[in-house]
């Protein structure tokens, strides 16, 4: 019906409205095609290559590795093949420190003590309640799926297990959040060590009485031997490697007292804002070799591992339900719950870390793989900055989705395989030392393995039958530090939406430097700035 008829115009229907917003995004889509430039072009095609690139030394480095297995190689000889793959775990390592220190005094420098405040409770918040949903799936999966049926008895073990309290490995995790020396925190970590000690026994007067009437007639030996006791004490130790936590704890507080010093701080914050963009003009070099480190990481690991004989029947089922949790955590929670807070795509923002993910892979190291994160989620999918550089290095080093999930579901198989039926308060007991270990790892190859110890010593299982799932852990590893970055990242796409209207409002120059400001402008920014134009088909989402 027309107007001119009189009638009231129809109201448009949700259909008429879909249609109208589709037409409106066509023509803007078809403004930015007619608005990129040669350059976008060109370096859109140079980001895809190098994914691209990544993807194919992934399948080269599986194809060789398994061509080259049936050759059966020396020890010496895979150590030597590996060497490509060893040298990128080193060039990355290399750049971790500064990369952490650097970016979280800046970060924090660039934000006011309130903003920063809120952006890290947002980013807490997130953190608790993703590792806490990847426990509850690790616990629900091996239930569901029993793995651990049958005994242990016929299974393959491998390698051992040095033991720790869960007391003690609180205690130094809460440790080495203070470390006392900066210098040793940038490569040693405290660690309880345990030592046999002998006491002597001084006994009171009447039983010594007694004591010296019966050993009358022993030998002096003897005798030395019933008054002493032995005991393992704790005594303060160390382990090689960056006390990342330290570290963390060190520079968020140094940040934020620079920040505090306005103009008498600023030689300092300009002095780390320029190491930053130094180590990240380094890792976009770094990156150029990072496909062929991979292949070689992955060539080498296929033809070092063990027979896959050993992996049938329990430790089969294992994996499988290991992948399983992995996989419904990763395709499905973190995506949904980006989305829920976003309303964007968050496939899109996948496609921008996908360089990421498949080094987490390579590496089995999320910290090795933070420079490489930071990159992507800056200049792929345009995260601020502000955001990265505080959210990221906390992120690699506390939160960890893939790990948790891991200890709860590894710590309830071996339950099973002990045929131990778990009683509903320690499976809550388990679910509370698994996060705290996830938490405590630290973000490199196979650190949950050995903060298992603590998950099992919590509720009395065995601590010796996690050599039952080493034989796997070295594969298992490098799924759940996939999960562990793609959970990083996410987690910096959240926190960033969150945060948008105080960074709007705060001094866009403390967060990107002059250079970087044109260099960001590039093609995968472009998508996500689509995105960011889209608008939310529900109220925006506030925390
Ligand atoms: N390798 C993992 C990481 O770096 C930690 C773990 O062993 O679970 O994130």
């Amino acid at each position: 019906m027309s107007k001119s008829n009189g009638e009231e115009p129809r109201p448009e229907n949700r259909m008429e409205r879909l249609q109208k917003g589709f037409r409106k995004r066509t023509v803007l889509a078809k403004e930015r095609v007619q608005n990129i430039k040669k350059e976008d072009v060109k370096n859109f095609f140079l980001r895809n290559f190098f994914v691209v690139f990544t993807i194919i030394a992934v399948i080269v480095g599986v194809i060789l590795g398994f061509t080259l297995r049936p050759y059966k190689m020396s020890y010496r000889e895979i150590k030597y093949f590996s060497f490509p793959g060893e040298l990128l775990m080193r060039m990355l390592q290399m750049l971790v420190l500064p990369l952490i220190v650097s970016s979280l005094v800046t970060g924090m420098a660039a934000l006011d003590s309130k903003a920063s405040g809120k952006m890290g409770i947002r980013a807490v918040v997130y953190y608790m309640t993703t590792t806490v949903i990847a426990v509850i799936i690790g616990i629900i999966i091996v239930v569901i799926v029993h793995p651990g049926k049958g005994t242990k008895e016929n299974m393959h073990r491998e390698g051992k297990i040095e033991q720790v309290t869960a007391a003690d490995a609180f205690l130094d995790l809460i440790r080495n959040m203070f470390p006392p020396n900066m210098v040793e925190a940038c490569f040693k970590q405290f660690k309880t060590n345990y030592e046999k000690k002998t006491f002597k026994v001084t006994l009171p007067p009447n039983e010594t009485s007694t004591m010296a009437s019966i050993i009358n007639n022993v030998t002096e030996a003897v005798q030395a031997l019933t008054m002493t006791r032995e005991e393992v004490i704790p005594v303060p130790g160390s382990v090689n490697g960056v006390n990342a936590l330290g570290l963390v704890v060190f520079s968020m507080c140094f940040g934020l007292v620079i920040g505090n010093m306005k103009e008498q701080g600023r030689a300092l914050k300009e002095f780390f804002d320029s190491l930053n963009e130094a180590i990240m003009r380094l890792v976009a070099v770094i990156m150029w070799y990072a496909p062929l480190g991979i292949l070689f990481l992955i060539a080498g690991k296929i033809v070092e591992m063990e027979d896959m004989g050993v992996v049938g029947g329990q430790l089969g089922m294992y994996t499988i339900t290991v992948i399983i949790g992995l996989l419904i955590h990763a395709i499905i929670v973190l995506p949904t719950i980006y989305f829920a807070v976003t309303r964007k795509n968050p496939w899109v923002f996948i496609g921008g870390i996908l360089q990421a993910l498949i080094t987490a892979l390579g590496t089995s190291s999320s910290s090795a793989t933070l420079p490489i994160t930071f990159k992507c989620l800056e200049e792929n999918n345009g995260v601020d900055k502000r955001v990265t550089r505080f959210v990221l290095p906390v992120g690699a080093t506390i939160n960890m989705d893939g790990t948790a999930l891991y200890e709860a579901l590894a710590a309830i198989f071996i339950a099973q395989v002990n045929n131990l039926d778990l009683n509903f308060g320690q499976i809550i007991t388990i679910s509370i030392t698994a996060t705290a270990a996830s938490i405590g790892a630290a973000g490199i190859p196979q650190a949950g393995l050995v903060t298992m110890v603590i998950v099992l010593t919590s509720v009395g299982l065995p601590t010796e039958d996690i050599t039952l799932i080493i034989a796997v852990d070295w594969f298992l590893d490098r799924l759940r530090t996939t999960t562990n970055v793609l959970g990083d990242s996410l987690g910096a796409g959240i926190v960033a939406h969150l945060s948008r209207h105080e960074l709007k409002s705060s001094d866009p120059e403390m967060g990107n430097s002059v250079v970087e400001e044109n260099e960001m402008k590039k093609p995968y920014q472009l998508i996500s700035q689509e995105n960011e134009n889209e608008k939310p088909l529900d109220s925006e989402t506030k925390m």
